[in-house]
Formats: C-alpha cells, sequence, structure tokens
C-alpha cells in the first residue's frame, strides 16, 4: 500500500488526489492536508470560466452534447464519495511528511513562501456576485481605455469582474468595484439592480510557467523525498484542473516506479 500525502485542497489539490487514487486504485491510501478546504480556498472565489472557444464551424449540437458531457462529469464526481483522507493543517516544511511515499504539493500562492518561490506572484481579482437569473449570455470585454471586464453567467449566481493586479491586498476596493460596474452597468443596465450576493478578492497563483513536475528534496537527516510539483495556475486553475491532476498522477506513478500494467 502506498501512501500519498497532497498538501492542498483547493481544486488542483482535490483534482490530484482524485486522479492519484483513480490510477493507484486499491493500492494506495491518500491523505489531504490543507490550511483551509471549502469554501475558503482562492478556487472557491473563481468566476467559473469555462467555454467553447476558437471552434470554427464545429456544429453547435456537437458544442453542447461534449461541453455538457464535461459539466455532467465534473458535477457527479462532485457529489461522489471518493475514499482518501482529509487532514486540516498547516505545513510548515515538506521534511513534516517525511514518512508519506511520495508528496503532491498543490498549495498554491503559498509555495512562494513554502519553497522560496519568488516567481510566484499574486494577481489580485476583485469581483462582485449578483442575483440575476434572467442573465444567460457571458462577456469578457477588453476595453482600451476602461481595462477589461467580464460578467459570467453560474448556475445560481452572475459574476461581474474583476481586477488584475499584482499586489498581495485582499481587502475590497470601492474604486475597483466602481469601475468595473459602472462599465458593466452602462453595458447590460438590468444588472445595476441586481440583489448582492457577496464582494470577494482573490490572489491567483500567477508564475511565469505552471510548474508541473518532480523533485528529489533531501531532509536533515538524509531522506530523500519524492515531490510531485503542482501550482502557479494563475487565472486559469479551474479551466485545467483536471488535466493538471492527471498529469500529476502520472509523475506519482512514475516516480514510485509502479508497473502500470500490473495495477
Ligand atoms: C477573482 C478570481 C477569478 C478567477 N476566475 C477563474 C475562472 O473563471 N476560471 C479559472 O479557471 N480560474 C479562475 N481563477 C483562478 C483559479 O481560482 C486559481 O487558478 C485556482 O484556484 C488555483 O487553485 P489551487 O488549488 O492551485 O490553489 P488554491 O485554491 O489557493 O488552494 C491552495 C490550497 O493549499 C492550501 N495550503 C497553502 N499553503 C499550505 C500549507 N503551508 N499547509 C497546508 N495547506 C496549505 C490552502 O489552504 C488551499 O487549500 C480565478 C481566480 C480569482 C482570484
Amino acid at each position: 500500500m502506498y501512501n500519498i500525502a497532497v498538501i492542498g485542497g483547493g481544486c488542483m489539490g482535490l483534482a490530484s488526489a482524485l486522479e492519484i487514487q483513480k490510477l493507484l486504485k486499491n493500492n494506495v491510501q491518500v491523505t489531504i492536508f490543507a490550511e483551509k478546504f471549502t469554501p475558503d480556498t482562492t478556487s472557491d472565489i473563481a468566476a467559473g470560466l469555462w467555454e467553447p472557444y476558437l471552434l470554427g464551424e464545429t456544429e453547435p449540437e456537437n458544442l453542447i452534447r461534449w461541453g455538457k458531457g464535461t459539466y455532467d462529469y465534473l458535477t457527479q464526481l462532485w457529489q461522489e464519495e471518493n475514499g482518501g483522507k482529509t487532514v486540516q493543517r498547516r505545513i510548515e516544511h515538506f521534511n513534516e511528511l517525511s514518512n508519506y511515499d511520495v508528496i503532491v504539493n498543490c498549495t498554491g500562492l503559498a509555495s512562494r513562501d513554502l519553497l522560496n518561490d519568488l516567481d510566484v506572484t499574486p494577481i489580485r481579482g476583485q469581483i462582485r456576485r449578483v442575483k440575476a437569473p434572467w442573465q444567460y449570455s457571458s462577456f469578457l470585454i477588453d476595453h482600451k481605455n476602461e481595462g477589461s471586464c467580464y460578467i459570467i453567467a453560474n448556475t445560481h449566481s452572475v459574476v461581474l469582474g474583476g481586477t488584475k493586479q499584482k499586489s498581495f491586498d485582499t481587502t475590497l476596493s470601492d474604486a475597483d468595484s466602481d469601475r468595473f460596474l459602472n462599465h458593466l452597468n452602462r453595458f447590460i443596465p438590468s444588472l445595476k439592480d441586481a440583489e448582492v450576493v457577496k464582494n470577494v478578492v482573490g490572489l491567483r497563483p500567477y508564475r511565469s510557467k505552471v510548474r508541473l513536475e518532480e523533485e528529489f528534496l533531501k531532509t536533515p537527516d538524509g531522506k530523500t523525498l519524492k515531490v510531485v510539483h503542482n501550482y502557479g495556475h494563475g487565472g486559469s486553475g479551474l479551466s485545467l484542473s483536471v488535466g493538471c491532476g492527471q498529469h500529476a498522477a502520472e509523475l506519482v506513478v512514475k516516480m514510485l516506479r509502479v508497473d502500470k500494467n500490473k495495477l
């Protein structure tokens, strides 16, 4: 039985844990360690942008069929019991988990401090969620003078946003919301009176390049730690989570030198 520790309870940690379980089946015990779980992660703040894009003349009925397939898969995943363990705990150093066969690092922005990886940079995003059940369409608007803003229709609310500033500041700014709301209200006036669900700020874990790779680290007592890193997904973590989780799981199997044909 392999023991795998996943650090991180956001979309990357959850997807990685699940894909490791799927690959290693009954041969693995996966434990997720996270300081925060839903609804307190950056992944909970994500606007939910996920769309068919640049698909030429592909038939709309196929786009609906295939998109619905992905949507249904994710919905089912969310409702399933998948085993595994969760532990709410802050990890100060990977050495604390030296009794695990592989550690999977999905700590997002916190990898900056945990690994002293200064390439991981917060890109601040402020959004407002409103109740606007009449709003089915989503818009991404890039205005040359007023910057970018968007309307993203989710199932139970509509996201109005947003900002993308290099900053650690998680306090709400009226100036920021005024900028994108004024712009959006001109575009779709009915949103002006929509009931506010919440205003929220999150920090996107930007990195010049997503880090999805294995690393061997040494503990002070000379033990080798096998680590798979999966962080730095910027403004696309939700969109990439399942694929990155699958990739991370492949790396775990590689580090364990497991023959997949014998599983
Ligand atoms: C306003 C906004 C809008 C966005 N919109 C979209 C969108 O429309 N589509 C999209 O694809 N993406 C979007 N994103 C980006 C997306 O939210 C992120 O890319 C994604 O959430 C990153 O996921 P993650 O699992 O790596 O990190 P997180 O969700 O931040 O999870 C990190 C986890 O690691 C844990 N952790 C960290 N350090 C430690 C430690 N030392 N010990 C234990 N646990 C630790 C945390 O507690 C947490 O559980 C948006 C982001 C923002 C802010």
